[in-house]
């Protein structure tokens, strides 16, 4: 199974986890349906004996363990999961006990005992602690006492008989069955938690590099992509900041001024291509970094998107708003840092915000050894 990141909040993580205990839950049910059926089966072994010593009582005292069987199933259906699996886990270790005790002493049919408590162990949830360590000391209690107390061949059926090794070859069958079942569980298990602190973790790496307010990337990212990027020259960077955007906050109060970041946000999100990187680079100014970029393109594409800033404006108390943006821009040198490229660009900024606002700079290769001082 393919682990897929999706991002989980602590609290969606909870509910997963729960979705899981849910999962196990049913779990039980099938496993209680299981033993309903085994309990049939062990039914027709025992008719098998009925006119023989004993007999009558064995067969009787089957059918009553199929019924309480049965009884039990039903009370996992309703519910009741805990307490179904723990009296189906004593009766039927009772049961075995008796049988390999009186009946089939050489057919090893104690061993199912290790089975039940591997599906204990599977299917009990960490928390249910308490029923695991009882079901783990009973059980124990009653395979040792088969093991080493009932000595082979005492028992009803003789030891190499056909009905002993027929019973023997049922319960290897069973063994296995349980085994495979269990290990299944035991994987559902681990990929779900392992899925689970993925989506936690995928949470946790979202929210530290996405900007709240806009979706958009942060600092941080954009940051670290950067420093790839260090001495190359197939690549731009763009600084778009909001024009006059104070007076925006000022006369319109400040949720209007953040409705207008997200619209300009959502504008650039729609513009650039996805293997572009837009970050909000900090208040009303964002950063873009344009990969395999061909210097010709890059002003053309900057004017589209200044267009397209200003063709859609903000609506706001039954009027709409216009924004516009001033945008600059510079392309990666080869042998510069990008820090050079992000104060290349700063220049062009602060040299559209000069020549009067909402229009594109784009820095050219003579520009660049006398980038203007930046300032607001
Ligand atoms: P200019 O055209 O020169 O860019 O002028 P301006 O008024 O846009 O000036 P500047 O870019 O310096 O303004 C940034 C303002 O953005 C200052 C700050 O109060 C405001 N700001 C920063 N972050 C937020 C935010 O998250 N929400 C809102 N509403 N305002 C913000
Ligand atoms: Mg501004």
């Amino acid at each position: 199974m393919r682990a897929a990141p999706v991002p989980l909040s602590p609290v969606r993580a909870l509910e997963r986890q729960a979705e899981v205990v849910r999962f196990l839950g049913r779990a039980v049910v099938v496993y209680l349906a299981a033993d309903v059926l085994a309990t049939a089966a062990m039914l027709w072994f025992v008719y098998g004996l009925a006119d023989g010593p004993g007999g009558r009582g064995l067969l009787v005292g089957t059918w009553v363990l199929l019924a309480i069987n049965a009884g039990l199933l039903a009370a996992a259906i309703k519910g009741y999961r805990l307490f179904a699996s723990m009296a189906v886990f004593f009766v039927g270790t009772v049961a075995i006990v008796l049988y390999s005790a009186t009946v089939f002493t050489d057919a090893n049919a104690h061993l199912l005992i290790i089975g039940l408590l591997f599906a204990a162990y599977v299917l009990l949830q960490p928390e249910e602690d308490g029923a695991r360590w009882a079901m783990g000391l009973f059980g124990l209690a009653g395979f040792l006492y088969v093991e080493l107390l009932i000595p082979p061949g005492s028992g009803l059926v003789p030891l190499d008989s056909e009905l002993n090794s027929q019973v023997e070859a049922a319960i290897r069958m069973a063994m296995a069955a349980h085994i495979a079942v269990d290990v299944a569980l035991m994987q559902v298990r681990f990929v779900q938690s392992r899925l689970i602190l993925l989506g936690v973790a995928r949470y946790a790496e979202l929210r530290a590099t996405t900007d709240e307010l806009t979706g958009l990337f942060n600092r941080r990212p954009m940051i670290q992509r950067l420093e790839e990027l260090s001495g190359r020259d197939d690549y731009a960077i763009a600084l778009v900041d909001v024009d006059e955007f104070k007076t925006v906050n000022d006369v319109h109060g400040h949720e209007c001024g953040d409705r207008m970041i997200q619209k300009v946000a959502e504008t650039m999100r729609v513009h650039f291509r996805d293997a572009d990187l837009v970050s909000r680079w900090g208040g009303d100014e964002f950063l873009v970094l344009l990969a395999g970029m061909r210097p010709g393109d890059l002003e053309p594409l900057l004017e589209r998107l200044r267009e397209a800033v200003g063709e859609t404006p903000l609506p706001h108390e039954g009027g709409l708003l216009s924004v516009t943006v001033s945008i600059g821009a510079a392309m990666g040198r080869e042998g510069s840092e990008p820090d050079d490229v992000i104060a290349a660009a700063d220049g062009a900024l602060y040299r559209a915000k000069q020549e009067g606002r909402d229009r594109v700079v784009v820095l050219g290769e003579a520009d660049c050894d006398e980038v203007p001082q930046a300032s607001d």
